[in-house]
């Protein structure tokens, strides 16, 4: 069976380390790189559930997109089990279950994120969006209504509920970026997109991009990036068929939405 380092390499064969953003943390950052791999549990983040569950399924290895820990957003100083995080990384070592997270580099990667997140809205032809990989640009193969388009992205992605501003403008050129990158509005306009979908967006921000003439549309972080976990799956089974691989049960959208009127 493969160890954790060689499914950590094969799995920067597909998404390069080289490729994450400065201020990432990605690859192994859990465990026993000599460490023999069995089972493989998959998941968007490293949940206290995901982690329970991959115990419970006998798995040594979790694959997450979210690093489980010294990204911007989750600087870990201290493994206290006091913590909520100090509590889930006690956890996973006491349980021998190594973490390997895979995310801007799997953003930007060819088949990552934006690019399965494209395909599942049926634009055609994606290409690159911003300078630094992240995000595609693709076209309808006619205009649609924007309500008819939001419906669309709502089934296609499995959402409980999206939000969106509407600038009266047809949906044809579309730009998308999973997960939180509605800071990328005004690229997108002036890359004379008259649509974008991404998550995770101010009240400022679809403010402005009503009046720059382009409708915005926050489909959810989970909903945007949870489709390239099937990829990530097939990816790694094609590569170690021996392998026991799945995606986790436990971790799904918690986002719920009350619509007035309903
Ligand atoms: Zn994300």
């Amino acid at each position: 069976m493969p160890t954790a380092l060689e499914i950590e390499k094969s799995l920067f064969d597909f998404a390069p380390k080289s490729d994450a953003m400065d201020w990432d943390n990605v690859g192994l950052l859990v465990g026993d790189p000599a460490a023999e791999v069995t089972r493989v549990l998959v998941a968007l983040d490293a949940t206290e559930a995901v982690a329970d569950e991959a115990a419970a399924k006998g798995c040594d290895l979790i694959v997450t997109h979210h690093p489980i820990m010294n990204c911007r957003w989750l600087p870990v100083q201290s493994l206290r089990e006091d913590t909520p995080q100090g509590r889930l990384l006690r956890k996973l070592t006491r349980a021998n279950i190594s973490v390997i997270c895979m995310h801007t580099n799997l953003d930007v990667a060819e088949g990552g994120v934006n690019d399965v997140l494209a395909h599942t809205l049926r634009l055609e032809d994606p290409g690159p969006f911003l300078a630094d990989g992240l995000g595609r640009i693709g076209q309808l193969p006619a205009p649609m209504a924007l309500r008819d388009f939001v419906a669309r992205v709502s089934e296609a992605l499995g959402c409980n509920g999206v939000q969106y501003a509407d600038a009266g403008k047809p949906v044809r050129r579309v730009a998308v970026g999973g997960g939180a990158c509605g800071e990328y509005a005004d690229a997108a306009a002036a890359a004379g997109c008259d649509t974008f979908v991404t998550a995770d967006v101010g009240y400022h921000v679809f403010l402005d991009a009503a009046g720059k003439g382009i409708n915005l549309i926050d489909a959810g972080h989970f909903p945007t990036e949870d489709p390239v976990l099937p990829v990530l799956i097939a990816y790694i089974r094609g590569k170690f068929p021996a392998l026991f691989i799945e995606k986790s049960a436990s971790h799904r959208e918690v986002i719920q939405y009350y619509v007035k009127g309903e």
